[in-house]
This record gives structure tokens, C-alpha cells and sequence, in this order.
């Protein structure tokens, strides 16, 4: 039998943004920190404040929650939600035009209520200006009239949690940053983590998995359970059509390196990103925006998808003077250390 796979294999498979496939994420997120695989240091602690706001019938103190992208910062958001029993409403930071759109989402918050704002080192200064007093007092200052007779009205909020989420938490200013009582970073997942998260995933969609299948797929997904979910649906088409619908170690295997994604989760840029360093710059260093033009790929998606992996397994290294490969990159990628590719490639 012979399945045209090409138009999936188009789609970037190791993107960490969410795509319109990904709507079925809201179907997998889980809904209490019990559910929550993983994040132990994060879950650990939120769990006591959690317990803490609640035993004073007090919100909880505002969030930052920082991390790659697909780590499941919009999940745990709505896990805390769920686990106070307020209700969130979830904007992000480009969403929040005007200072005035601020305004109408905070004044219309319940005592309590969940403001949840993804990507939130892009608000624009005078959006994010509203938020100081709204985050300290509770209140916000607003414009009445125009010109001498201008008043400025000070207007009382319900008590509110902000939880805010952004991947790169050295962006926000400082003011904003230290209104936060709690930051929580998340960290990449363990395959051990993922395979469990995989295997969920896998039950709730009503897919047959056995355990290697998830190890082997969690091991390939790069820690972080968007792409994980993302490989399932992947693998679940190659298990259908040639291993009698069980995902299994084979199926994964070979949907993956139909998909060009390696041993290690490593996908074509990845490839691209490490052997140029290599031959054209001599292993490193190399600046970020030097090396997205020499590979034609932004500079931020290098920083924010790429970048956190290639660093956790050991393959690259932040430098002041720019990025550097390691011998273990060199030897993964079978090149001599004078950029000669070896013989059993
Ligand atoms: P982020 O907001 O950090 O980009 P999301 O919260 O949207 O990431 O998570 C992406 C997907 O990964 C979610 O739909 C969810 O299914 C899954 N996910 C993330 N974290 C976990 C977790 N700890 N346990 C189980 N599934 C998770």
C-alpha cells in the first residue's frame, strides 16, 4: 500500500508555536497539578502558595511563568485556575493594543479571577504602564476630558491575579518583572517525563502505544510536550497504515526518519545550524544574527525553538563573544574536527 505522506511533511514539524492542528491541545491539557506531569520544583512550591491563598481566602500573589516555548506555560496557568477555583481569561501581549483594551479586560475581572497574559514582554510601554498601579493597588488611573480640564480618575479593580508567561523573561522591564511575588522557570522535560505525558496523550485520544513506542518518540521530542503531542498525530498515520495501529518502537522509528527528525530530535535545521557553525566559522564563536543569515532562518526562532535543546543535550555553547559547537555536536554530526565529514556517514 502506498500513502502519500508529503503535504504533513511540509508543515515545520519541530515548530514550538501553536498551529491550527494543535487545536486538539485543549482536549490533552490537564486540569489539576496531580495531572501535571513533571515541573516537580515548580508544582512543589505552587502548590504550597496555592494552599497558602486559599486557606486566607486571599487571590493568589501574581505569576511569571518563563521557559521555551510548548512546555505547557498556558497549561499550568489553567491548572492554577482550576486548582483555586476562579475563573481565567487568557489574552497575550499583542493582543492588548491600546492601554484603553487593558482597561476594559481588567475592570471587567470577578474578585478572584485569573488574568492570564501570554507573551507578555510584548506589551507596549503604554499598555504596560496600566498594569503597575493595577498590579500593586488594585487600581487604575484614568484620563477624563481633554486638555486643561483633563482629570485623572483613580479607579478601584477587583483583587485579581495576574499570571504572566513569556519565553524570554530577560525582556521584561524591571518594573514589571518585580510586581511579580512568584516566578516559576520551566524546564525542558525528562524522556522519562515525556514518555508519561505521551502515553496520556495516547489513552485520551484512544491510541494503542506500547511502552518502548513511548520512549522511543519521547526521547526524539526534543523536552517539551507540544512537539511531543505534535509526533504522536505523526506517528499515529505511519501505525494505522503499517503496524496495525500500535505505536510501537518501529512505527516511531520509522514516521521520524520519513519526518528527518534523528536519533536525538534533531530536525533538518537543527542539522543546518550545527554543521554551519562548523564549516563556515570554524566550530565557533559565531554571532546569533550572523548565523541565522547564513542559514536563512530568523534569528529568533534560532534562539527561542532551537537553541534551548541544543544546549540542554550539550551541542552548543553560549559565549560573550557568540555560539560555539561542542565535540559531541562533531561527533553526532560524523565531522572531523578539521570539518572532514567521516567515512561511515
Ligand atoms: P506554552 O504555553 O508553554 O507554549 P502549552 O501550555 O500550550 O505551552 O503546552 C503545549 C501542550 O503540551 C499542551 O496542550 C499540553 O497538552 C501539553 N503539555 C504541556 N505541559 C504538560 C504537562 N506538564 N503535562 C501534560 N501535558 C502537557
Amino acid at each position: 500500500m502506498s500513502i502519500d505522506f508529503s503535504e504533513q511533511m511540509d508543515a515545520p514539524i519541530i515548530t514550538t508555536r501553536a498551529t491550527p492542528q494543535d487545536e486538539m491541545e485543549f482536549s490533552l491539557r490537564p486540569k489539576t497539578l496531580a495531572d501535571y506531569t513533571g515541573q516537580e520544583k515548580a508544582k512543589g512550591n505552587l502548590a504550597v502558595y496555592i494552599e497558602a491563598a486559599k486557606r486566607r481566602s486571599e487571590p493568589l500573589d501574581h505569576v511569571l511563568l518563563y521557559g521555551p516555548p510548548g512546555l505547557g506555560k498556558t497549561t499550568l496557568a489553567g491548572v492554577i485556575a482550576n486548582e483555586m477555583g476562579v475563573n481565567i481569561r487568557v489574552t497575550s501581549g499583542p493582543a492588548i493594543e491600546k492601554a484603553g483594551d487593558l482597561a476594559a479586560l481588567l475592570t471587567n475581572l470577578n474578585p478572584g479571577d485569573i488574568l492570564f497574559i501570554d507573551e507578555i514582554h510584548r506589551l507596549n510601554r503604554a499598555v504596560e504602564e496600566i498594569l503597575y498601579p493595577a498590579m500593586e493597588d488594585f487600581a487604575i488611573d484614568i484620563i477624563v476630558g481633554k486638555g486643561p480640564s483633563a482629570n485623572s480618575i483613580r479607579l478601584d479593580l477587583p483583587k485579581f491575579t495576574l499570571i504572566g508567561a513569556t519565553t524570554r523573561a530577560g525582556q521584561l522591564s524591571s518594573p514589571l518583572r518585580d510586581r511579580f511575588g512568584v516566578s516559576l522557570r520551566l524546564e525542558l522535560y525528562t524522556t522519562q517525563e515525556l514518555a508519561r505525558i505521551i502515553t496520556r496523550s495516547a489513552t485520551l485520544l484512544g491510541m494503542e502505544i506500547d511502552p518502548d513506542g513511548a520512549l522511543e518518540l519521547a526521547s526524539r521530542s526534543r523536552g517539551t510536550p507540544r512537539i511531543a503531542n505534535r509526533f504522536l498525530r505523526r506517528v499515529r498515520d505511519f501505525a494505522e497504515v503499517y503496524y496495525n495501529g500500535v505505536i510501537t518502537r518501529e512505527a516511531v522509528d520509522h514516521a521520524l526518519s520519513r519526518l528527518e527528525v534523528d536519533k536525538l530530535g534533531l530536525d533538518s535545521i537543527d542539522r543546518r545550524m550545527l554543521s554551519s557553525i562548523i564549516h563556515n566559522y570554524g566550530g565557533g564563536p559565531v554571532g546569533l544574527e550572523t548565523l541565522a543569515a547564513t542559514i536563512g532562518e530568523e534569528a529568533i526562532t534560532l534562539e527561542d525553538v532551537y537553541e534551548p535543546y541544543l544546549m540542554q543535550i550539550g551541542f552548543l555553547t553560549r559565549t560573550p563573544r557568540g555560539r560555539c559547537v561542542t565535540q559531541l555536536a562533531y561527533n553526532h554530526l560524523h565531522i572531523e574536527r578539521d570539518g572532514q565529514q567521516t567515512l561511515d556517514i
